[in-house]
């Protein structure tokens, strides 16, 4: 099935009522855990890549594996660049396939966020690509950078991002965290729903990993766009590797990490329908 846009995946969410789980990966195997989970639950998905899985592998060596490998899936699968903090990068990854950048520039003034990520906005669309943006600062470890002071976004700075960015999906700071849950979020479910229901742009959700059941039923439900899936992944591969194991076998082994990916991944797919 081609690539699709994370536009065309919200917006058959929005009718369907679900919201989509977007994972990120950082290498063949967790990208291939996700397809296998999504056409389990035959639900679409987004798989993510950070800014430091791409500089690792290069941006035209990753998209050269990832796109067939979303290609040749029976379900619809958009590739999203997460938290790209430097232009030049996400340019690069624009010219070479990917279908939308997060951009995130919520560690600027809001004026200077807004005109990095309009630049991007101009740039992405002139390809055809979405963008993602982040206003207020979401806490917690992105990529090794630890961001400690949590800076909730207003309804009024939200307003001004998506009108003077041209941005097509917004990332507002409502509560949640990067990383593991010391305590139990706090989330601004009337910032969210204002959002939703005021601005017409389909509203993301990040540091997902770690949140109760009952809080994704109350963020679908409320009509979140897509929630962000990456702790609960990067464990489950840094525990298998870190348990004990009798495996002599090195295919094995990664059919197993494999396994136990796949299981966290279906089992958020399946809460977001
Ligand atoms: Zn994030």
């Amino acid at each position: 099935m081609p690539i699709v846009n994370m536009n065309t995946l919200f917006k058959d969410a929005k009718e369907g009522k679900y919201t989509i789980g977007a994972f990120n990966i950082f290498n063949h195997l967790t990208a291939l855990a996700v397809v296998n989970a999504a056409e389990h639950c035959k639900a679409p998905v987004i798989i993510q890549t950070s800014m430091g899985t791409v500089e690792y592998y290069g941006v035209k060596e990753t998209i050269s594996w990832l796109r067939p490998l979303c290609e040749n899936a029976s379900i619809p699968i958009a590739i999203n660049l997460d938290h790209c903090t430097d232009e030049n990068f996400a340019y690069q990854c624009i010219d070479a396939g990917w279908t939308c950048i997060m951009f995130d520039g919520s560690h600027h003034s809001l004026s200077k966020n807004i005109e990095m990520t309009k630049r991007v906005v101009d740039y992405a669309h002139s390809k055809g690509v979405f963008v993602e943006g982040e206003v207020g600062i979401i806490v917690g470890i992105e990529d090794d950078i630890v961001f400690d002071h949590e800076s909730l976004a207003n309804f009024e700075d939200i307003q001004r991002f998506i009108d003077e960015t041209g941005v097509d999906f917004i990332a507002p700071s409502v509560g949640t965290a990067h990383g593991i849950y010391k305590g139990i979020p706090v989330i601004d479910y009337d910032i969210i729903n204002r959002v939703i229901s005021e601005l017409n742009c389909p509203l993301v959700i990040h540091g997902g990993s770690g949140l109760s059941d009952e809080t994704y039923h109350k963020l679908v439900r409320a009509g979140v766009s897509k929630i962000n899936i990456s702790t609960n992944i990067k464990d489950a591969y840094i525990g298998y590797f870190n348990d004990a194991h009798t495996v002599q076998k090195p295919l094995q082994l990664d059919k197993d990490v494999s396994k136990r990916i796949e299981d966290i991944i279906k089992k958020h797919i399946l809460t977001f329908l």
